[in-house]
């Protein structure tokens, strides 16, 4: 019996050190591949000392020397494993707290002195130990019950702590790792707690089997890390761990996954909040001023439809009522053609919109600035032009027309600036009449010809149908893409301006027939400041906010705004306006 007894020691000792050679191996620096590794060590600490006391004659002086160490094996395997077990589980900030210090670290330093100085805990006459049969009796102290219950809970709580996880976790990978590791601590703690606790507290003495099952702990775990990667850093922590936020929910809303970054921007860094529905922690709304549903309820948008959303001005609100700007992706996650859920990417934009907005606070204040003196210089050259007119003095005339020329484009261009800066803070205000569309292009397209002796504006179609529209601001548009419609077809010679009823809508086209706009481009030129390369190459001056300030009216005016276009050959730009009933 005792060479069996040695032979499944020394088998556990060394399946215990493989495994540590193993993982000394891979060299993470990680808490819990530290803490893992130590608990190991400690395994080993409690074997080799009772292999060698019981196998090699060793002096009395050496053998109290010896069986100390064991004692430091046994003693601190609990620490070892609740602190695995909190790294394990995300909860080692646990561990720092008072209460941890309490129950684990203090008992463990008066269990270990009680052990190597009295004998309470167990029995320092050598004498008295070596007339003990090894390993069915131990010549025990009066503590040594209390350690072993203090021994057993704390093991069994570390195991529990696990079992948490294994219950809690969807990350399926986790969730393997979590049984193995249960099962891997159970087996030595639930017979070991027969063997060497409960038996011989009533007198039956059998083998105490803790230490032999540690080899069935490092077969599992091996096997743990070579089928799941035990210790390896999970796919969750790599998204806990990316400076943006990253939400994922599942079809009902609840959260299976969120990020330390967002619930650190939910002030919830400590909170549990897996399964948890969304709408109870935060919600992600659309700027409130958008008109469609689907973007002011971007999420259910995505479960219901699996189309993707991406917005740089959705807003973040939690249930403290905190509102951040945020820009944001949502993505659903799609299985066997079925959304299933979404994740969300999130970044809190406060800073940039600050900066943003003290943009336009200056773009705002300097055109402002520009535009009182420029009036009047536009008002004394006008009447210089007028003067030089009698004068008939033909040079002198060029030149002052020149003049008045350009400071019209400079007033323009000033005006596009201020009209954006209101756009950008909401304070772009729309008066609407209910008025004959028909009567406006008109109008415009009147006014507009005499801009031009290079091409023909050509009305195409009819309507009798008035539309509730800020009168100024569609003329604004109209003037905007038909004067584009001229500049960028300079070899053309004309331009057709065509107005229909679709449906509910009243449609207008502006075509022109010239440079045309490649298809990459076409969504992009009604952002600010976008053009496209033709015409950065081509002598064609401009800035890039014309047609965002059309799309900005005309998404004010419940419309759309779109282009078709065949570059090198024509583009039309074409908005439509809901009829008014
Ligand atoms: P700007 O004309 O001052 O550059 P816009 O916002 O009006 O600014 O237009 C943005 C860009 O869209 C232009 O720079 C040009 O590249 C492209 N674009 C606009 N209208 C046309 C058109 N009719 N044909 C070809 N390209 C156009």
């Amino acid at each position: 019996m005792h060479s069996f007894y040695t032979f499944s020691l020394l088998l556990a000792t060394i399946s215990n050190s493989v495994l540590i050679g193993f993982l000394f191996k891979r060299a993470i620096n990680s808490q819990i591949l530290s803490a893992y590794i130590v608990l190991v060590l400690l395994v080993n600490a409690w074997a080799i000392p009772q292999l060698i006391l019981n196998n090699i004659p060793v002096a009395n002086d050496y053998f109290i020397q010896i069986d100390k160490i064991s004692a430091i094996g046994y003693i601190f395997i609990p620490l070892a494993l609740i602190k695995f077990a909190l790294a394990y589980t995300n909860r080692s900030a646990s561990s720092k707290r008072l209460l941890f210090i309490f129950l684990i670290y203090m008992p463990s330093i008066i269990f270990l002195y009680l052990a190597w100085n009295t004998n309470f805990i167990e029995s320092r006459n050598v004498q008295e130990v070596k007339s003990f049969p090894w390993g069915y009796a131990v010549p025990t102290g009066p503590l040594f019950p209390i350690l072993l219950i203090w021994f057993q809970s704390v093991s069994f709580y570390s195991v529990y702590t696990i079992i948490q996880m294994y219950r809690k976790t969807h990350d399926i990978i986790r969730k393997k790792q979590s049984f193995l590791l249960i099962i891997a601590f159970l087996i030595p703690l639930l017979f070991g707690a027969v063997t060497n606790g409960i038996l011989p507290a009533f007198h039956m003495h059998t083998l105490p089997i803790a230490i032999p099952l540690t080899s069935i702990t490092a077969v599992i775990i091996a096997y743990a890390i070579y089928k799941y990667g035990l210790f390896e850093v999970t796919s969750a922590e790599i998204l806990s761990s990316i400076g943006n936020g990253v939400i994922t929910i599942n079809k009902q809303k609840e959260i299976i996954h969120i990020n330390n970054y967002a619930l650190a921007l939910l002030g919830l860094e400590n909170k549990n909040l897996i399964d948890k529905v969304m709408t109870e922690v935060f919600s992600i709304r659309s700027d409130p001023q958008s008109i469609s549903k689907d973007e002011r309820f971007p999420i259910p948008y995505v479960l219901r439809t699996g189309e993707k959303i991406k917005s740089h001005d959705f807003i973040l609100r939690t249930k403290q009522k905190k509102t951040f700007p945020i820009e944001c992706t949502i993505t659903p996650i799609i299985q066997d053609n079925n959304v299933i859920g979404a994740t969300i990417i999130f970044r809190d934009t406060t800073k940039e919109k600050i900066i943003e907005q003290s943009k336009n606070e200056f773009i705002s204040i300097a055109s402002h600035e520009l535009k009182t003196p420029l009036t009047s210089v536009i008002a004394f050259s006008q009447i210089l032009e007028s003067r030089m007119e009698k004068r008939k003095d033909k040079l002198d005339l060029y030149f002052i027309h020149s003049i008045n020329e350009q400071l019209h484009k400079i007033k323009s261009l000033i005006e596009d600036l201020l009209n954006i800066s209101r756009m950008e803070s909401g304070m772009f205000v729309l008066n609407k009449v209910l008025y004959p569309i028909d009567t406006l292009i008109d109008k415009t397209i009147q006014d507009m010809q005499y801009t031009t002796d290079t091409h023909t504006l050509m009305k195409i179609g009819k309507t009798n149908k008035k539309v509730s529209i800020d009168i100024d601001r569609i003329n604004q548009v109209l003037v905007n893409l038909i004067s584009n419609a001229v500049k960028y077809s300079p070899k053309a010679n004309k331009v057709t301006i065509r107005v229909r009823e679709i449906g509910k809508d009243i449609v207008v086209s502006v075509q022109d027939f010239g440079i045309g706009i490649p298809k990459k481009d076409q969504k992009k030129i009604f952002k600010r400041f976008y053009r496209t390369r033709k015409s950065q190459h081509s002598k064609i001056s401009g800035f890039g906010l014309g047609l965002y300030i059309c799309a900005e009216i005309i998404k004010n005016h419940n419309g759309r705004i779109w282009v078709e276009s065949i570059p090198g050959k024509s583009s039309t730009f074409s908005f439509s306006l809901p009829i008014t009933k």
